[in-house]
């Protein structure tokens, strides 16, 4: 598809938010996500995946920059036309009779903010905790907030923070580095709850074809892409991670 970019703005350090035209209103679950080709040309060959962070008469999307790709996105302007291929992929499931807590570090929180918008239109409750390195990396402003530099909010890690609130009957919904997942992965099994990840890898197609973001499960290789981004997290096997 191709649509017009209606704005794409610095939200904190690094962090852009995108708002892309979206004519035919579609849908997607949260966690889902899109393939987007950052310029117009051949050159990065390869789609960048992004969440859909929101969804309504634009399509907008949190990026960090990280590489060219993303500097590339950064420069988009009002008007101007971008590709995008989806919504891709899985989503989460939202359920009625647990203890929801939304966990994310990091740029990790774009499908967790599309979450809690569907959780929030349910009229169901949920606790979110968002960790950041530092205060000028937040770029959401609701939540329970950690800064690992102690600037903003709890001072340390957000796995840290929530860990406390975490019961037997918790879902746990979690997005971010791999080092927080594992981290939370290891909480779950001692506390016995339940948690659905949404898994980053690097993936060049998006659509299940090039195999690129395989990841080890306990059925055998899964595809971030289509199989995911969002796994049971009792089905990862997390010493290959
Ligand atoms: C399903 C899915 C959803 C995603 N959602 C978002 C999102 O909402 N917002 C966002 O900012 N990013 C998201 N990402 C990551 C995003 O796709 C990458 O940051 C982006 O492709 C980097 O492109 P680049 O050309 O700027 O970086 P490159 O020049 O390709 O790489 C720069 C650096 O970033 C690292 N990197 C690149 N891709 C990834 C990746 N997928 N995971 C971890 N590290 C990576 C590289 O190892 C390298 O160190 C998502 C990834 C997936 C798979």
């Amino acid at each position: 598809m191709q649509l017009q970019i209606v704005s794409n703005k610095q939200v904190s350090k690094d962090t852009y938010l995108i708002k892309i035209d979206n004519p035919e209103v579609f849908d997607a679950y949260p966690g889902q996500f899109v393939m987007v080709r950052v310029n117009n040309y051949n050159y990065p060959l390869l789609r960048r995946p992004f969440s859909i962070y929101n969804l309504s008469n634009t399509i907008d999307l949190l990026y960090r920059k990280v590489g060219e790709g993303t500097s590339m996105l950064s420069l988009k302007k009002p008007g101007d036309s971008i590709d995008i291929l989806g919504p891709l992929g899985n989503g989460f499931k939202i359920k009625s009779d647990k203890k929801l807590i939304l966990i994310g570090g990091g740029i990790g929180i774009a499908p967790l903010c599309f979450l809690k918008k569907k959780i929030d239109e349910r009229k169901m409750n949920c606790e979110t905790y968002f960790g950041f390195n530092s205060k000028d990396e937040i770029c959401v402003d609701y939540g329970n907030i950690a800064t690992i530099d102690g600037s903003f909010g709890y001072k340390g890690n957000v796995v840290d923070m929530a860990i406390d609130k975490i019961e037997e009957n918790s879902l746990i919904y979690a997005c971010g580095p791999t080092i927080m997942l594992k981290k939370l992965a290891l909480l779950c099994h001692e506390k016995k709850c339940n948690m659905e990840v949404s898994l980053e890898s690097r993936m060049a197609c998006g659509m299940g074809v090039c195999l690129g973001c395989a990841v080890e499960t306990k059925n055998g290789m899964s595809l971030v892409c289509s199989d995911g981004p969002v796994f049971d997290y009792k089905d990862i096997l997390w010493e290959k991670m």
